[in-house]
C-alpha cells in the first residue's frame, strides 16, 4: 500500500493495510527479520548504505523491516510525517529529550504525568543540567507563567492517570509555539483510535505500545512520532545509544494495531457502564471518567476524543480499609498496576503507584486514601460489576 493513499482510507485500514510492502514469498502476514545484520551485494553498495547515499538497513541497532512497519503504520494513524520506535515507552521520552534538549534548555512537565517519567525529567535529565518545572495539567495560566527564554519543550498527557483530568491540547500547543517551543503529548491512554494530538497542534506524540497499542499485555515498546527532522534525530539516538525496538515486539504490536479501533471502543464501552453503575452506589462518593456528564471537562473530552478510554476512578466511602475491601473482593479484576490490557485491572493509588509520595504530596495530587483506578478491559461489563458490587455491597466493618 502507498502512502500517498493514506487520505483516501479510513483508520481501521491504515491500522490493519499500512507499511506491509509483501516480499516475493507472497506473505499474507507480515514477515518477522530476526537478525543483527543485512549483507550488501559488493563493497560498492555497502559504502553507499553506510555513507547514507543508499537508503537501506543496515545493522538492527539503527533498522530493522519488521520494525520499520510498526512506525509507518503507526505514523499513518496519528498523521505523523514519520515515527520512531523504541525499546520502551520511557525510552521513547529518553530519547525525545537526548535528541532536543542541551544543558541550560528549560522544560515545563505537567505534575499528573507517569510517575518514571518525573523521576527521569527530575533526577536523570536535570543531572545533565536541563531545567524542569511542573505545572498543574488544566492551568493554562501556569503553563503561560511557566516560560522562560530557554524553554525548548512542553510535556503532557491527557487523560491524567488515575483522576483523568483533560487540558485542551490546541491551547497549550499555542503557549507552546508562542514561546518558540515544542509541544510533546503522551497519547498512551487515548491511543491515534480515540485522540490525534498533532492534528490539535501537538509537534511529537510519545508512546508507550506496552499499553493499548498492543492491547493483550504481551510485550514492552515505544514510540516517538512527528515530523521527519524529528524522528530523524530520534533514529541517531537509538543507532549510537541502542534503545531499539526488538523486531518480534514489533511484530506483537502491529498484530495489536490491527484490532485497536475495535478494542479502543469496546474499552472504552465498557468503562462507561462500569462509571455509570459506580456514579450510581450509595457508597461510592465520587467517580472520575470523562464520560459522565459531571466530569468538570466532559465538553471538552467530547471535543476533543473520539471516546472517553478505559481508565475509571472512584472513591469509596471509609478511606483505605473501605478500598482495599473492595479490591480484596474481586475475582476477576486483576490487582496490578498495568494498565491497557483485555484483562481488567484495579489498583489502589495511594499505597502502590503515589506510595513513594509523601502525604502532603499525595494530597496536592488529589489521590485519597479512598480512591480506586481501574483499568477496564473487555470482560462482559456486567461480571465487572458483580465483580466490584462484592465488595462495595459487603456489610460494613
Ligand atoms: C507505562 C507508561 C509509560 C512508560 O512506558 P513503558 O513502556 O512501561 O516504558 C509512559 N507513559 C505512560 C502514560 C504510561 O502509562
Amino acid at each position: 500500500m502507498h502512502p500517498e493513499q493514506n487520505d483516501e482510507l479510513g483508520f481501521s485500514t491504515l491500522a490493519i493495510r499500512t507499511g506491509h510492502h509483501r516480499t516475493p514469498e507472497g506473505e499474507h502476514g507480515e514477515p518477522i527479520f530476526p537478525t543483527s545484520s543485512f549483507v550488501f551485494a559488493n563493497a560498492a553498495e555497502a559504502a553507499a548504505r553506510f555513507s547514507g547515499a543508499k537508503p537501506g538497513n543496515i545493522y538492527a541497532r539503527f533498522t530493522n523491516p519488521t520494525t520499520r512497519i510498526f512506525e509507518e503504520r503507526l505514523s499513518a494513524l496519528e498523521g505523523a510525517e514519520d515515527c520512531a520506535a523504541t525499546a520502551s515507552g520511557m525510552a521513547a521520552i529518553l530519547s525525545l529529550g537526548l535528541a532536543l534538549l542541551k544543558a541550560g534548555d528549560h522544560v515545563i512537565v505537567s505534575k499528573q504525568v507517569f510517575g518514571t517519567t518525573t523521576v527521569l525529567w527530575n533526577k536523570y535529565f536535570a543531572k545533565f543540567g536541563i531545567e524542569v518545572s511542573h505545572v498543574d495539567l488544566t492551568d493554562l495560566a501556569a503553563w503561560r507563567a511557566a516560560i522562560r527564554p530557554n524553554t525548548r519543550l512542553l510535556f503532557l498527557e491527557t487523560p491524567s492517570n488515575p483522576l483523568t483530568e483533560i487540558v485542551d491540547i490546541r491551547a497549550v500547543a499555542e503557549i507552546a509555539h508562542g514561546a518558540g517551543a515544542l509541544l510533546a503529548v503522551d497519547n498512551c491512554f487515548c491511543t491515534p483510535a480515540l485522540q490525534r494530538p498533532l492534528t490539535l497542534g501537538a509537534d511529537v506524540v510519545i508512546h508507550s505500545a506496552t499499553k493499548f497499542l498492543d492491547g493483550q499485555g504481551r510485550a514492552i515498546g515505544g514510540a516517538v512520532c512527528g515530523p521527519k527532522s524529528i524522528t530523524d534525530e530520534i533514529v541517531g539516538v537509538l543507532r549510537t545509544a541502542g534503545p531499539t525496538m526488538a523486531p518480534f515486539n514489533a511484530w506483537i504490536f502491529l498484530k495489536g494495531l490491527e484490532t485497536l479501533n475495535l478494542r479502543m471502543k469496546a474499552h472504552s464501552a465498557n468503562a462507561q457502564k462500569l462509571a455509570e453503575w459506580l456514579a450510581a452506589h450509595p457508597r461510592v462518593s465520587r467517580v472520575y471518567y470523562p464520560g459522565l456528564p459531571s466530569h468538570p471537562q466532559h465538553e471538552l473530552a467530547k471535543r476533543q476524543m473520539k471516546g472517553f478510554g478505559g481508565i475509571v476512578g472512584f472513591e469509596v466511602e471509609g478511606g483505605r480499609e473501605a478500598a482495599w475491601k473492595v479490591i480484596d473482593h474481586t475475582r476477576l479484576f486483576s490487582i496490578t498496576a498495568n494498565l491497557g490490557d483485555v484483562k481488567s485491572t484495579i489498583t489502589h493509588p495511594a499505597s502502590t503507584t503515589h506510595g513513594r509520595l509523601t502525604d502532603e504530596q499525595r494530597a496536592a495530587a488529589g489521590i485519597k486514601e479512598g480512591l480506586i483506578r481501574l483499568a477496564v478491559g473487555l470482560e462482559d461489563a456486567e461480571d465487572l460489576i458483580r465483580d466490584l458490587a462484592r465488595g462495595l455491597d459487603a456489610p460494613h466493618g
